[in-house]
């Protein structure tokens, strides 16, 4: 029997990459035996104001992150696609050049919070099953409209290769980029919540300062 190549997708600004986005990724990875798991920065980011590094450069800091786990990979898709990155028309992508593959989509609870706002999210549904991993002060949705997305399509273990979602409550790390943003400015240390190549190119780029 032919089984479909498991391929977690993992979507972000990555402004910087941290220790936030790394080990639940890890995580994801083990709990839904994925084959590989791609980090995939934004070129052009639509829920949030335009990063303040550029997308070249926030890859560069994914690659360096990420080179030394062989399942994790970096995928450029956006940034050759251009324009606003729609997560629908990167998944459709994808889809062409992996037609055999399942896709699982990986958010944390904040962003899964806006899902319903997501232009065409019945589309990334129908493309992808998502996993919702819990994010420290997020709680998953249970009211409102993506509420109901959640609750009609939410099953304890995927069986299918779209159209489903899971929750999974991986260690919770409680950083974002917009602190280490801050950490950067003020001169504070970063140590321990970045891969220490990601700090080093940081400050040899003079990054966020
Ligand atoms: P910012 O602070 O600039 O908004 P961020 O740290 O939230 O950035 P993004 O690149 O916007 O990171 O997020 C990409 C994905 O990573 C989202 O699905 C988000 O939920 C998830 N994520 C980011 N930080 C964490 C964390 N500490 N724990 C779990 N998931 C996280």
């Amino acid at each position: 029997m032919q089984t479909n190549r498991l391929i977690g997708i993992n979507g972000g600004t990555f402004d910087p990459i941290h220790f936030g986005h790394l080990r639940p990724a890890l995580e994801v990875l083990h709990a839904l035996h994925l084959d590989e798991m791609r980090f995939i920065p934004a070129y052009q980011p639509v829920h949030r104001a335009s990063p303040s590094v550029s997308a070249q450069q926030r890859c560069e800091m994914v690659r360096l992150a990420i080179q030394n786990q062989p399942s994790f990979k970096l995928d450029t898709i956006e940034l050759d696609l251009g324009g606003p990155s729609y997560t629908a028309t990167t998944l459709e992508a994808i889809k062409k050049s992996e037609p055999n593959a399942s896709l699982v989509l990986m958010m944390g609870t904040d962003a899964f919070a806006k899902f319903n706002q997501w232009h065409d999210w019945q589309g990334i549904l129908n493309l992808a099953n998502i996993v919702v991993t819990h994010r420290p002060g997020e709680p998953v949705p249970r009211d409102g409209e993506v509420g109901q997305i959640f609750m009609n399509h939410w099953v304890p273990k995927l069986t299918e290769a779209s159209g489903q979602i899971v929750d999974l409550p991986v260690t919770q790390l409680d950083l974002s980029a917009t602190a280490l943003r801050s950490y950067l400015k003020n001169g504070d240390p970063v140590d321990y919540l970045m891969p220490e190549n990601v700090a080093r190119y940081i400050y040899e780029h003079q990054l966020y300062q």
